[in-house]
């Protein structure tokens, strides 16, 4: 099934010039680009992205928490409160520097780049994934600075939270349409 997934190059993929690796890694998948602008988000735009979300605290604290289990730390906050103090960091970590907002479409997009980009914490991703090749960050090192992991890019969970990223980043239009030259030979 095609659809559509919002992809954002953190100020730290920025400062290191890896957009250009980012874009490349998923078009040579196939996905298309079709929409992207670099901004210094707002604290209102950075806020709204990382919405207070219930479900998204709790599995942000939840993972904090196995980490820090895994590792033997004693953690005395719940995952809730430690969801809520990485989204300030998150919040911090966007409002450091410019970004690279994009929209990427194709088959299963949202799942593809999830694949190529790789799992949250640097340290554990796969060395053939964006994340895993490119940065060695882990929650750890994260916490002690008291700051976001710097895992360089942003990509949406799932197709429903997707469309709601994408108006947040984008007007329609500024969403393109348009055929790959090698579109036919993909999907036909
Ligand atoms: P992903 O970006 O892989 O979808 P999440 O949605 O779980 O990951 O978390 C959003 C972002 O919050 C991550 O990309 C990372 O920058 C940051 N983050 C997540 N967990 C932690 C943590 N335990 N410590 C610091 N930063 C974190
Ligand atoms: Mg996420």
């Amino acid at each position: 099934m095609i659809d559509r997934t919002l992809v954002i190059v953190k100020p730290d993929g920025v400062y290191r010039s890896l957009t250009g690796r980012i874009v490349t890694s998923l078009e040579d998948a196939g996905l298309k680009l079709i929409a992207t602008k670099m901004v210094s988000p707002s604290a209102e735009l950075a806020g709204t992205h990382y919405a207070a979300d219930e479900k998204w605290l709790n599995d942000v604290g939840n993972k904090a928490t196995a980490s820090y289990k895994e590792k033997g730390v004693e953690v005395k906050e719940s995952p809730r409160e430690i969801g809520m103090r990485i989204r300030q960091f998150l919040v911090d970590y966007f409002t450091s520097g410019p970004v690279v907002a994009m929209v990427f479409e194709g088959n299963e997009a949202v799942f593809v780049t999830r694949k190529i980009l790789g799992p949250t914490e640097p340290r554990k991703a796969d060395p053939s994934t964006i994340r895993g090749r490119y940065s060695s960050d882990s929650y750890d090192l994260a916490d002690k600075s008291k700051r976001a992991v710097k895992n360089l890019v942003h990509m949406s969970e799932d197709r429903e939270i997707a469309e709601r990223e994408i108006a947040l980043w984008f007007k329609k239009e500024e969403i393109t349409s348009y055929k790959r030259s090698d579109e036919d030979i993909m999907y036909s």
